[in-house]
């Protein structure tokens, strides 16, 4: 049997946003490899999915790496998920999918198995773009900051970033900086959760919004700049 690596997108969310096919492959692999054990068996928990699981984040222990590298070694298939959304997207994935595609080659299948990921939800509602958008991940949080912020301003084409709660105020204030004052900015947060709200607005109106509303800086963010009109 040829090793397998099945990329798994999971819910945002609300843990009814999985795929069929997503819960086949989760019922059929020998291991899911995840970030947070807790997170993923809560989800594995509510489909009744018994499976071992491994967590492995960036800082992982290359025996850790080893192990799950070991189990694809003997012709076993893993499922790789993360937290929420689709992984190797602003998660450390990746690192783990080339190291596998390095030490097993050819041999080695991967198969991604689609869904929700925080990007396209948050911009399905926004209206902000019908074809291109040029997506940040996280910015960093000092070196290049301010220079990113200034190519954003000069960018004609949507653009999407991820925010922490922590940084959000400062990301709009640093927006404000830069942007003509009447482009439209859009926040998601806390996408297909209880509190999910989207605002649509100038940056001075969202950060008078928010500076009303200091209870709803928490969660997870999703800030789009819209294409210069
Ligand atoms: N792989 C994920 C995906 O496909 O979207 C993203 C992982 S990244 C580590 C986590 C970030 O995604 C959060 O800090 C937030 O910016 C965004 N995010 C994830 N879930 C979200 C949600 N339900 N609502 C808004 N933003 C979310």
């Amino acid at each position: 049997m040829n090793p397998i690596i099945y990329v798994v997108a999971t819910p945002i969310g609300n843990l009814k946003d999985i795929t069929f096919r997503a819960i086949d492959t989760l019922l059929s692999v020998d291991l899911v490899v995840c970030e947070d054990t807790r997170v993923t068996k809560r989800l594995l928990q509510e489909y009744e999915i018994d499976k071992p699981t491994i967590s492995y984040h960036l800082h992982s222990k290359l025996s850790k790496i080893d192990e799950i590298i070991a189990v694809l070694k003997e012709g076993k298939s893993i499922a790789l998920v993360s937290d929420a959304g689709t992984p190797c997207i602003s998660d450390p994935g990746s690192f783990l999918i080339n190291k596998a595609r390095e030490e097993i080659g050819e041999e080695l299948k991967i198969i991604p198995i689609p869904g929700p990921s925080a990007i396209t939800t948050a911009l399905s509602a926004t209206g902000f773009t019908d074809s291109s958008f040029l997506f940040l991940g996280f910015l960093p949080h000092k070196k290049g900051r301010e220079t990113l912020f200034n190519e954003i301003a000069i960018t004609e084409r949507t653009v999407v970033f991820y925010e922490s709660p922590h940084r959000f105020m400062k990301a709009l204030e640093s927006l404000q900086k830069v942007l003509q004052p009447k482009r439209k900015i859009g926040v998601a947060r806390e996408l297909t959760k209880m509190f999910e709200e989207i605002k649509i607005g100038t940056v001075s109106e969202i950060i008078d919004y928010y500076n009303q509303n200091k209870d709803k800086v928490r969660g997870e963010f999703v800030i789009m700049v819209a294409p210069m009109s």
